[in-house]
């Protein structure tokens, strides 16, 4: 007993040194990062949000069973390790009395049987994992693994020690059976019931040493694991649940988070580039959350798997990005953890780590590939599938602002769209009262609003720079007008009076611009009085501007009841205002715009107007709602080059083409746009049928209300 004992605490102590220091190193290097003041201001203020996202986060593994099998086989693992902590209690207690028990509930033949059951649990969620890696291997498979890139062979030897941890636990319960020290009653653990028959012929002299060497061997699995899991991915099973607590809510999508200098928001007149963050330029300008983001990716590789960039051939995979910095991190940690002084006497590799800059190519040396970086269409799949709430888009745009304002290293062709904001609010540089043309085209009035917004006036409709000035989104727009006449809803508009909300410029990392636009903006819309609590909605057409002005302008003061056309729409339609009475049918699919979906989890409108519409067969795309794919138009993207790859909106549209649609719909004037690009290129090509229509889901409702063949035709002019 003595020795087993001494054994046992012996190891303990070691492993809890080593683990420690790691851990204590870990939190420092967090630590170098920027204060984060607010998440913990956030997390504090609402206990309830956090234990809700603890429950159903960590405990509930809601995100990773959205992928059954492997979701499933996660969650086994994970309940296994939860209620096996038991025997590990059990093992210590062996280690100072044979006989030892959990006071309480040791003898409970309940908990024997749960103990059994959970370690054979394991075994399955392991064999599983097995056949998920081999089946992925991207040795065989390429980039369409999710887990291209990540570190395999941590990962099998992962496996393999949750393995050992599972085999030395049952063998030494069962050898516990055959010398009379088992706590449960006989036959409840049924597993190891079963591992005791095959050792009982070896006698209760061999057993009783099989109980000692494997008690010990099941400590030093587990304490050799708690050692490895501080060095590798496995980390997660630490962070994930502090990660989770500190992440924005809900889930870091929808609005971008303002800039940030030292905890602080920045002021742009008072914010000098000498002493401020402008963005983040070096990986300790990342605030402490992003540090423990990096330290947190369990590198599963979803996040990389709905990502349309790498779908498409780009070189950005978000979870790629998001090793690229923790490596860096830990590469340069004993630069940022030394203080001026030590930092002159460290390796050479430690100081060419140091000196690295953070985006640059490979000429540079840099950690993030501006290709990489430029990649992204801010669609939110990465973040929305990641199980451990790691907030790419911040990352990626904290790095871009950092390019754009302080580097002025930007993809130049979107120099011009920056200009024409600035000059002109708005993208195409055209003149303001263009933005009202659009009214001359209707057979009735709407009222342009200079200042205040008329009493009798419930609606200001925002119609956004591509609704008013773009040729095919303009129909859409013309489309809801006449659909909110039709339904007698009274709506003003700004007309030359509205700019652009500034998502292109800030997407972009361009946040001085955003600042101008939106501080004119929100000014525009305090004077026309439909701010908070003064009973006007403002309607959004554009989820990018519905995004922007309901959910970024906050940022700025500016407070407003914001409704996406698509909800009014329904809303409409289900009180009988509108009525669809004409058949249209067609076989239509959906397309959902990443910023009124997953950003902002609007899914049911749209698809509730094509239902209203007689006749119609509406069939989805396999990636759909939650796990839709981007057409490729945000993050500025619209504005950028599309120069590597398969393109975004082609292969988007590829798949609404297996469905053999005779339209598809969508409910965004980027997605328009880009999936009609996308449409013509395939009739073009012959590889889509002349008459496959890209159309608004208010152009399908005003065909079916106002009975007229010849909307289709007006259109089509
Ligand atoms: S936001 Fe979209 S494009 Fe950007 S990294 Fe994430 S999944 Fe890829
Ligand atoms: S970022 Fe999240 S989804 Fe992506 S590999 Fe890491 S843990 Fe998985």
């Amino acid at each position: 007993m003595i020795v087993r004992m001494v054994i046992g605490l012996v190891l303990t102590a070691a492993a809890f040194a080593v683990a420690g220091r790691r851990l204590w190193w870990l939190k420092r290097l967090a630590f170098s990062g920027q204060p984060a003041p607010e998440r913990v201001e956030y997390a504090k203020n609402n206990v309830v949000t956090d234990l809700k996202a603890q429950l159903t986060e960590v405990f509930g593994q809601r995100k990773l069973l959205k992928w059954s099998v492997p979701g499933a086989a996660h969650a086994l693992t994970f309940w296994g390790f939860i209620v096996l902590l038991l025997t590990i209690i059990e093992a210590y207690g062996a280690l100072f009395s044979r006989s030892f028990a959990i006071p309480g509930i040791g003898h409970w033949a309940a908990i024997g049987f749960a103990e059994d059951f959970f370690a054979v649990a394991v075994l399955a969620g392991l064999a599983t994992f097995t056949v998920i890696r081999l089946r992925n291997d991207p040795a065989k498979i390429g980039r369409r693994s999710r887990f291209d890139g990540s570190h395999l062979n941590a990962a099998w030897l992962t496996l393999g020690l949750i393995f050992l941890v599972i085999v030395t636990l049952l063998v030494y319960r069962g050898a516990q059976e055959n010398t009379g020290y088992f706590p449960y009653p006989h036959g409840w653990a049924f597993a190891s019931w079963v591992i005791a028959q095959i050792l009982h012929p070896l006698g209760t002299g061999a057993n009783s040493v099989i109980e000692t060497t494997f008690i010990l061997l099941q400590l030093a699995v587990v304490l050799g694991f708690l050692v490895f899991v501080t060095y590798s991915k496995h980390l997660h099973i630490f962070l994930a649940p502090a990660n989770i607590l500190f992440s924005r809510r809900p889930g870091g999508l929808g609005p971008l988070e303002p800039m940030r200098s030292g905890g602080k928001v920045l002021d742009f007149e008072e914010a000098d580039p000498d002493t401020d963050l402008f963005g983040f330029g070096k990986v300790e300008d990342f605030a402490w959350k992003g540090l423990l983001d990096m330290a947190t990716c369990t590198e599963c590789g979803r996040c990389q798997s709905q990502c349309p960039a790498w779908a498409t051939g780009k070189p950005l995979s978000p979870k790629q990005l998001i090793l690229d910095l923790r490596d860096h991190a830990f590469a340069k940690a004993p630069w940022l953890l030394a203080d001026e002084a030590a930092r002159e006497t460290l390796p050479p590799g430690v100081l060419a780590e140091a000196g690295r800059p953070l985006v640059g190519g490979t000429d540079a040396g840099g950690v993030i590939d501006p290709e990489v970086l430029w990649a992204c269409t801010n669609c939110g799949a990465c973040v929305n599938e990641c199980p451990v709430d790691i907030e790419h888009i911040d990352h990626i745009n904290g790095m871009r602002r950092h390019q754009v304002l302080i580097e002025s290293a930007f993809p130049q062709e979107a120099q011009t769209m920056l200009k024409n904001l600035e000059r002109r609010g708005n993208p195409w540089g055209l003149a303001e009262d263009k933005r009202a043309e659009w009214i001359t085209e209707l057979d009735f009035e709407i009222p342009v609003i200079d200042g205040r917004i008329p009493e009798d006036i419930e609606y200001l409709y925002w119609v956004g720079c591509a609704g008013a000035l773009e040729d095919r989104a303009k129909k859409a727009t013309k489309a809801t007008a006449e659909l909110l006449h039709a339904a007698g809803v009274k709506f003003a508009v700004l007309g030359p009076a509205e700019a652009c909300t500034g998502d292109p410029a800030r997407r972009l990392g361009d946040e001085f611009t955003f600042s101008g636009l939106a501080q004119q903006n929100v000014e525009t819309l305090n004077d026309a009085g439909v701010g908070e609590g003064s009973g006007k909605k403002v309607i959004a057409s554009c989820p990018h501007c519905f995004n922007t002005l309901s959910r970024e302008y906050p940022q700025l003061g500016g407070n407003y009841e914001v409704i996406h056309h698509t909800q009014l729409l329904a809303h409409l339609v289900e009180e009988g205002k509108l009525k669809p009475v004409t058949s249209i049918e067609e076989k239509i699919t959906y397309h959902d715009p990443c910023f009124l979906g997953r950003h902002n989890q609007i899914y049911t409108p749209p698809r509730s107007i094509i239902d209203a519409v007689p006749g119609t067969q509406a069939q989805e795309m396999h990636r759909c709602k939650g796990k839709g794919f981007c057409c490729g138009a945000g993050g500025a993207r619209m504005w950028l080059e599309e120069r590597t790859g398969k393109r975004i909106n082609e292969e988007r549209i590829d798949e609404a083409l297996a469905l053999d649609p005779d339209t598809v719909s969508t409910a965004c004037p980027y997605c328009m746009v880009m999936l009609g690009d996308a449409v013509n290129a395939k009739k073009a090509a012959g590889q889509a049928k002349d008459t496959l229509e890209v159309i608004d889901v208010s152009q399908l409702l005003v065909r079916a209300i106002k009975l007229r063949e010849e909307t289709r035709e007006e259109e089509k002019a």
